[in-house]
């Protein structure tokens, strides 16, 4: 899987590749990532690749020039055919599976706005998708780049290590996951849950399928019933789901 990431700021993405299982998968070729620097293109000796807006108003724009010019120099280069992805809040949320369908991809290059945003032509002359991180708005789009990053070369087979696994893990199977324990067994007044103790494996699996489903009815019903998309999350805290008067730390009732 490859990806081109073209940016004003290159810089954000040193210690994020140099780290963790990306680096690993770096060096071993499962994963290439190129970080262009979009002023690396641009026409003067100051590398402006930003301009006023016209129609007045605040914030500087990411001029269609030096942007068109990365973008073209990535698209002639030989290899698989690659997806263009415009990084803006006004794009389709990004999620698992999409995710999945990204991964399918062998080639993805992720352009980066900054400011107040991107010139309208340019995701008109080149068509992809426009892919949001959610409803809210960040600075630039560096850090989406790096969730895309992250959310499709983690399904790319080889890439998590024998310690990890996709397996069980939240939307895997289009729900959340069962929640984890490590030692201590008993960390302030909190006890594991006394079947992960049993060594009991079928039981395990079991109680851990019904937590990963109560916690998705709790708190994200919406992934079980598409009639409630756009209504994401709900008000209760899934820790307040316990019997009435069963206290979770062990029915000492600490108050
Ligand atoms: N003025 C724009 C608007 O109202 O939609 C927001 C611009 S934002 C400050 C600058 C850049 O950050 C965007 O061009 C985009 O690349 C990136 N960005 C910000 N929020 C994002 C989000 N939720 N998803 C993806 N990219 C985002």
């Amino acid at each position: 899987m490859r990806f081109d990431v073209l940016t004003l700021f290159p810089g954000l993405f040193g210690s994020f590749l140099a780290e963790s299982l990306l680096a690993k998968a770096l060096a071993r070729g499962l994963v290439s990532v190129e970080i262009v620097d979009i002023r690396d293109f641009a026409p003067d000796r100051h590398r402006t690749a930003d301009d006023r807006p016209f129609g007045g108003g605040p914030g500087m724009v990411l001029a269609p020039g030096p942007l068109s010019a990365a973008l073209d120099s990535r698209l002639s280069l030989p290899g698989p055919v690659p997806l263009v992805i415009h990084l803006t809040p006004a794009g389709r949320r990004l999620d698992q599976a999409l995710a999945r369908e990204l991964a399918a991809r062998r080639r993805l290059i992720l352009v980066c706005g900054r400011y107040g945003g991107v010139d309208r032509r340019v995701a008109e002359l080149y068509p992809g998708l426009e892919l949001s991180m959610g409803d809210y708005v960040l600075n630039g789009g560096e850090v989406p780049a790096m969730a895309v990053i992250e959310a499709v070369s983690r399904l790319v087979p080889g890439f998590l290590g024998e310690r990890e696994s996709l397996e069980g893990e939240s939307f895997s199977e289009g729900i959340l996951g069962a929640p984890l324990y490590t030692r201590p067994r008993v960390f302030r007044g909190l006890e594991v849950p006394g079947i992960l103790l049993s060594g009991n494996h079928r039981e395990i699996d079991l109680w851990r399928r019904r937590e990963a489903a109560r916690l998705t009815r709790l708190g994200r019903p919406d992934l079980l019933d598409p009639d409630l998309r756009g209504n994401r999350g709900s008000a209760v805290d899934p820790r307040e789901d316990r019997e009435p008067g069963k206290d979770p730390r062990g029915g000492e009732g600490k108050g």
